[in-house]
Formats: C-alpha cells, sequence, structure tokens
C-alpha cells in the first residue's frame, strides 16, 4: 500500500499534521500505539498567549493565538466535537512588587491586549489575595484528551490507522517501506520518545516530566476562571479542578510520584483557603528542547523521513500554526528547498557529527 504520508505518533503534533495533511488532499497513514508517559492525554491544555512571570506576549503569540483558536473552531466543525473553551486567567499577585509591574506594563505597554481589568485585594474569599489580582482575557483552553479521542475516531474512518508500536527493525530507510506500507514522506511526532528513534536520537529533546493532580473542592462548584500563582488551578466540570504542573528534568520516571504532589500541595495551600480533596494523580513528559523552539523538518540525509517535534510547554498554542506551515512545506514546496527549520535541524545534525569526529 503506498500513501502520501505516514504519520508515526498521534499525541498533539501527529493530530494536527494528519487532518492538515487531510486537508490538502494527501493519503495518509498513521501508526500509534498509547505509549506510557505520552504528554498530550495528560496535559492540561492551557492556550495561554501571555507569560505569567513577566507580563509580556509569549513568543510570537500574536500569531499562534489566532492561529490556533481559529483551527481548533474549525477542526471541531469538522469532525463534530466540542474541546475548545474560553477561559480567562486570574493572575494572582504574590506581592505589591508583581503587582506594580504588572499595573506599569498595563499602562505602559500594549497589555492593555491582553489584561481586562484588575481586582482589589481579597475580592475572592476562597483564595489567599491580599495583594489583588488581573485578568487575562484572552486565554482558552482544549481538552486535549478529547480531541486526540474525536480525531482517531475520525481518521479511522478516513485513513489508515494502525495501532502498534512503529518497529524499526522492520524499516528500510531507503526504500521508505515499513512492512507493506510505502511512502516517500514518513514524518516521526513521536514526542520525547524521539530519543529511542535511531534516525533522529541526535535531536536536542531534553525531557520535562510534569505532574498534575484533579481535585474536588466540595464549596466552589464552578469557578469561571483559571488560577494563576505558581501552578494554575483549571476548573473542570462541577467541584472539579485540574492543578498542575511540576517540572522535573532529572526524573523521567513513568507514573506520578508523593514528590509531585507534595509540591503540588504545598503551592496549593499558598493560593487556597478552602478544604479541598485530591482526586487522582497523572504525569507525562513534555517534548522540550533548551532554546524553546520547535525541531521541525526533513531529516539532513535520508530524504523520505522528516520530524514534528519539540512542543514544549506550549505545544497547544503553538502547534496549529507550525503545523500548518509545515504541511504546507511538505505539500507545496520542492524538498530540495531549505526553509530555516530544515538549517535548524541540519545544524544540529552537524554538531552531532562533528562531536563524534573529535
Ligand atoms: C503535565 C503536563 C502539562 C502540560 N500542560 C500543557 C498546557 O497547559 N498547555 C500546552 O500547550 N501544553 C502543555 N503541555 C505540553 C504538551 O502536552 C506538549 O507540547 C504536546 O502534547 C506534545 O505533543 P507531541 O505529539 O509532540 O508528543 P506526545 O503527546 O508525547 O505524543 C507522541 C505520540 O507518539 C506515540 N509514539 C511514540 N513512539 C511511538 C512508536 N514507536 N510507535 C507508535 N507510537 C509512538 C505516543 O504513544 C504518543 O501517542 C503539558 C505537558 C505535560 C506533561
Amino acid at each position: 500500500m503506498k500513501f502520501d504520508f505516514i504519520i508515526i505518533g498521534q499525541g498533539l503534533a501527529g493530530t494536527l499534521l494528519a487532518h492538515d495533511l487531510i486537508e490538502a488532499n494527501k493519503t495518509i497513514a498513521i501508526i500509534d500505539v498509547h505509549i506510557t508517559s505520552a504528554a498530550s492525554p495528560v496535559a492540561a491544555g492551557l492556550i495561554n498567549p501571555v507569560s505569567m512571570k513577566r507580563c509580556i506576549p509569549s513568543y510570537n503569540s500574536y500569531l499562534y493565538y489566532p492561529r490556533a483558536i481559529s483551527r481548533y473552531r474549525q477542526i471541531e466543525k469538522k469532525i463534530d466535537s466540542s474541546f475548545l473553551k474560553e477561559k480567562p486567567i486570574l493572575r494572582v499577585f504574590s506581592n505589591d512588587k508583581v503587582k506594580n509591574d504588572w499595573q506599569t506594563k498595563y499602562s505602559n505597554t500594549n497589555m492593555d491586549y491582553y489584561i481586562s481589568r484588575f481586582y482589589s485585594k481579597n475580592k475572592f474569599s476562597f483564595l489567599n489575595n491580599p495583594h489583588g489580582s488581573a485578568e487575562i482575557h484572552l486565554s482558552s483552553q482544549i481538552d486535549i484528551n478529547k480531541f486526540l479521542q474525536s480525531s482517531r475516531n475520525f481518521f479511522k474512518k478516513n485513513t489508515v490507522f494502525l495501532e502498534e508500536r512503529f518497529d524499526f527493525s522492520l524499516f528500510d530507510v531507503d526504500q521508505a517501506i515499513y512492512k507493506k506500507l510505502r511512502s516517500d514522506n514518513f514524518i516521526f511526532c513521536e514526542g520525547f520518545r524521539v530519543k529511542d528513534n535511531p534516525y533522529f536520537n541526535w535531536l536536542p529533546i531534553k525531557p520535562n516530566k510534569g505532574e498534575l493532580m484533579t481535585i474536588r473542592i466540595p464549596t466552589i462548584k464552578c469557578f469561571d476562571k483559571v488560577i494563576s500563582q505558581g501552578v494554575y488551578i483549571v476548573p473542570l466540570d462541577n467541584y472539579n479542578y485540574l492543578v498542575g504542573s511540576t517540572y522535573n528534568h532529572k526524573d523521567l520516571t513513568d507514573g506520578p510520584t508523593a514528590q509531585g504532589k507534595a509540591s503540588l500541595k504545598d503551592k496549593l495551600s499558598d493560593i487556597l483557603s478552602v478544604g479541598y480533596e485530591v482526586v487522582s494523580c497523572v504525569s507525562g513528559i513534555r517534548p522540550t528542547v533548551k532554546d524553546r523552539k520547535p525541531l521541525v523538518g526533513l531529516h539532513p540525509i535520508h530524504s523520505k523521513i522528516a520530524v514534528f517535534n519539540g512542543l514544549g510547554t506550549r505545544g497547544a498554542l503553538q502547534g496549529p500554526y507550525l503545523s500548518d506551515n509545515f504541511s504546507k512545506f511538505l505539500t507545496t514546496q520542492s524538498k530540495n528547498t531549505q526553509n530555516a527549520e530544515n538549517q535548524r535541524i541540519t545544524s544540529f545534525f552537524d554538531g552531532k557529527k562533528s562531536q563524534f569526529n573529535s
């Protein structure tokens, strides 16, 4: 069987790219099996265009945010699902210096585009907020798990979908054949598992484990904002909230840990002034890169394989824009045309080669 594209990995990256390629009238096959610690199924899915620490727009968010919202809405319609919600963020100030910084930026820079209002101290009785807070209205959340599941159902009806682990020992990279599947374009979207990929394991992915917990706050049925102060508290449904996340480059074990839970509870105790119970804990590993930029492009030597990875901590925000660009590159341009992303990939490959030679 010959396909225009074969995608390995149906996390956020593979799902977005598959939708784009199908819409470009390409035939695709997808190979995916749930492998422990994948990032997308557990991610909080916040689409936040503002850096909470520095009160500035996050990198390229003026491009990424509108594209993300319009793209998820289009896909919702296409596959008849609903997974995107607008959710303002309440940035709770930990001290007056942070508050003053936010107020100065609101008055002197274009941050009034993102910030809709400030709240006085102790406005919310269930929060410790003696220094007040600000509301970022331009922010949303995607239920990534639902997005993946409903897309998977769509792909199963409209493409070839193999639920299995891609076995590199059965892959002929020169002939571009995997078992009985052929394609001139194998696109690897394996998240942090790219470290097991013999053709791309030199990419500078620095896996970053994140833990989240679902809590129940019996006194708050549904607060309509995401709360942010050190961690996020994201409203889910009746009395349930998602709390996260931790960041850990050293412990890459599967599954949540007692330390992760303790760290989240510790941060919660700074914010919440009411009781709660822990319902469940989960963890996943983000495919992060030190310079926080994605890794998208063709293999420098093997022209029939490519990678879409490195979505890092903001995959939901930047994924749709990057996928759109990459699918256009893959479907409309000559593969010999070097673009900036490919040059970036090649530079890491060359760097690795010179390390081997020295
Ligand atoms: C705790 C946590 C919270 C997060 N919160 C947010 C957030 O609020 N907002 C945000 O934008 N981002 C968030 N992220 C980051 C976001 O999850 C990632 O940027 C994004 O999900 C990465 O998607 P991916 O498709 O590259 O990788 P993954 O989601 O890891 O997907 C890779 C897929 O490939 C499959 N796979 C791998 N190897 C093989 C193989 N050999 N054969 C077959 N299948 C294979 C895996 O099973 C998986 O299905 C969070 C991440 C974590 C861990």
